[in-house]
């Protein structure tokens, strides 16, 4: 009967001169500060979020994420094949962040002398550069992620920071406590993007590109035991856990990035499981 039913609709539709295009939007992921969100919409060919582009596979798959200070509403745009334009607003939840006071860090590394600018923007220019980084041909992303060392997590992705007294940037990735040594694994599949570096603030670092954007960060390595260009499978050992930047111990700093915006990395890890919704438009345009 449902199948008649819906038949029925289609034929309608037909007759109408309309096509079955039915421009449904299925999100899946919670619309919070600091997550990542995985969508779905048939026939779309380019999505942006508050006018930032994101890539969209051939089925109308596409990734995009929400900062840690998003704000409670985002602007998401599809465009779809027909040139039809579909604007939704999508309420975006506040979070909670703790604050972490850290106590005995090198105070050069709290208070960069003069001398340490020029490395300071040698790490900026050489992370900006991997995480600006959008690569359409790699579809990694769909083959799923998994945590890259076990331990305790020694500090929260978003905790504002305190080092020695003196407030700093947000905490940008996970802090996962292992000991010195101890292998990390590739997240997911992907090609690295950079490896090494020993740079101020990160020590050494692997940054892995899993396409559209998207990518993993490894800090505080004692050793990167990968090349810029490898492919790599979830998995693969591609470092050990170090204590090199601005550390007070050993551990893994483990980020996320999509488009260059820093998201909690253990989102990746939820994205099989994540609750799924339709969304209606806002407003329709034509292109
Ligand atoms: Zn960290």
């Amino acid at each position: 009967m449902r199948n008649n039913l819906t038949c029925l609709i289609c034929n309608l539709l037909l007759a109408m001169g309309m096509t079955a295009s039915a421009q449904a939007l299925e999100l899946c992921g919670t619309l919070k500060q600091g997550e990542l969100i995985s969508g779905h919409a048939f026939n779309a060919t380019e999505v942006t979020v508050d006018g930032k582009s994101y890539t969209v596979d051939a089925d109308g798959r596409f990734l995009f994420s929400l900062a840690r200070d998003a704000a409670k509403n985002v602007k998401l745009s599809i465009v779809y094949q027909d040139g039809t334009i579909e604007n939704y607003v999508l309420p975006v939840a506040e979070n909670t962040w703790d604050i972490q006071r850290i106590e005995g860090v090198e105070q050069r590394k709290v208070t960069p002398a003069k001398a340490d600018e020029a490395e300071i923007l040698r790490e900026q220019k050489d992370v900006r550069a991997a995480l600006t980084s959008i690569n359409p041909d790699i579809q990694d992303w769909q083959k799923g992620f998994e945590l890259p060392v076990e331990g305790v997590i020694s500090g929260n992705f978003g905790n504002q920071r305190i080092f020695n007294g003196v407030p700093k940037n947000p905490h940008s990735g996970t802090d996962i406590a292992a000991a010195e040594g101890t292998p990390v694994k590739a997240a997911g599949d992907g090609v690295v993007l950079l490896s090494g570096g020993n740079y101020f603030y990160s020590g050494n670092m692997v940054i892995l590109d899993h396409g559209y954007g998207l990518q993993t960060i490894y800090m505080h390595l004692k050793e990167a035991k990968v090349a810029k260009g490898d492919h790599v499978k979830k998995g693969d050992i591609i470092g050990l856990v170090g204590k090199t930047g601005r550390v007070t111990g050993p551990h893994l700093h483990w980020g996320a990035s999509l488009n260059n915006v820093r998201f909690r990395p253990h989102a990746l890890l939820e994205m099989d499981l994540k609750q799924c919704r339709q969304y209606l438009p806002d407003n329709k345009e034509r292109l």
